[in-house]
């Protein structure tokens, strides 16, 4: 079954890559650049599929045991949009004319040099002949460091301006995972695979963490009452324990015991939070949002923007602002 579903996927792939961009790209004058296409269209198609996993799964989840109703089904629209930019266009893109050049030139550089900055392999000889056990601790790992940038999306000013943008969504849905700024993506895309790299992480492997990861990320935002129990909310982040990250007060403005301010920055896992003393459990479903967005003083809310365009203007007008003077 799951042999015959992967050889359907690379059929698909190499049907796309032969019929659109094959032509396309020779069209164009990028030749050279062919390989890297087809990894690019091997990003699209985890898009796609991504997208209809999601749309069987948790949009009949959303109707069944919803936490608010949707009071502004726009806001929610564009948070599609936003999941189908990043995860068929932008990312695949990224990857084609970016990540994958700068990713290629410093494998070569480290490996002329005979650097491994923490390569795993070389720290735990013989995991990688164990493709689950290579797969969860890179999960781990990745998540670590994910944990600290998210961590920095709300400590820095200029950060937390792009950042907002995530955070402004009142009506959180299954695809609010993407409402975000589009450098706060391209910053965040970059930084991780670097951090791949260095931990020695095969392009192949990468492809599936990063759909794992952006699997369950998209099940934190879903608006259902789901929770893991007690147990399980501390080790992985549950819908309840994100919506927390994401509640009036709590998630960025709050300072918690040993907190530099704000709760639940785990993207993963949640144990960090526990570890690094940020973690906050709740027993309730919490309304989500940013506390200037509320109209105190009346008249006094700041927008955050309602359509694709504006969100980005005002994300970075606020990068700016923020920068200059943090707000909490
Ligand atoms: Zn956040
Ligand atoms: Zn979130």
């Amino acid at each position: 079954m799951i042999d015959s579903l992967i050889n359907l996927f690379s059929n698909v792939q190499a049907w796309i890559f032969q019929v659109a961009v094959q032509p396309l790209m020779f069209h164009l004058g990028f030749s050279e650049y062919i390989e890297d296409a087809f990894d690019g269209v091997e990003w699209f198609l985890i898009g796609v599929c991504e997208l209809i996993v999601l749309f069987i799964i948790l949009r009949p989840l959303e109707s069944a045991i919803p936490v608010h109703p949707i009071s502004d089904k726009r806001a929610r629209w564009i948070d599609f949009l936003y999941t189908v930019i990043q995860r068929l266009g932008a990312f695949s893109v990224l990857i084609f004319f970016l990540i994958d050049p700068v990713v290629a030139q410093l494998t070569e550089w480290f490996h002329l040099e005979g650097i491994h900055p923490f390569n795993l392999e070389n720290l735990w000889p013989g995991i990688t002949d164990r493709p689950l056990v290579t797969f969860l601790v890179y999960l781990v790992v990745l998540d670590f460091f994910d944990y600290w940038y998210h961590r920095a999306q709300h400590s820095f000013g200029w950060m937390w301006g792009l950042h907002s943008l995530h955070h402004s969504q009142q009506n959180m849905n299954l695809w609010s995972d993407d409402r975000n700024h589009l450098l706060d993506d391209l910053i965040r895309d970059i930084f991780m695979a670097l951090i791949a790299i260095a931990i020695g992480v095969e392009p192949s492997q990468y492809v599936l963490l990063v759909a794992a990861s952006r699997m369950l990320q998209s099940l934190q935002h879903a608006n259902v009452r789901i929770h893991f129990g007690k147990l399980g909310d501390a080790i992985v982040v549950s819908p309840r324990f994100h919506r927390w990250h994401h509640a009036i007060g709590i998630g960025h403005e709050s300072k918690g015991k040993g907190s530099l301010g704000g709760h639940n920055f785990g993207v993963l896992f949640s144990f960090w939070d526990v570890l690094f003393r940020t973690a906050f459990f709740g027993k309730t479903f919490e309304r989500t949002g940013i506390r200037d967005q509320l109209p105190i003083p009346l008249g006094k809310e700041r927008n955050y923007g309602s359509g694709f365009w504006e969100q980005q203007w005002l994300g970075l007008k606020h990068m700016v602002e923020f920068g200059r003077k943090p707000r909490r």
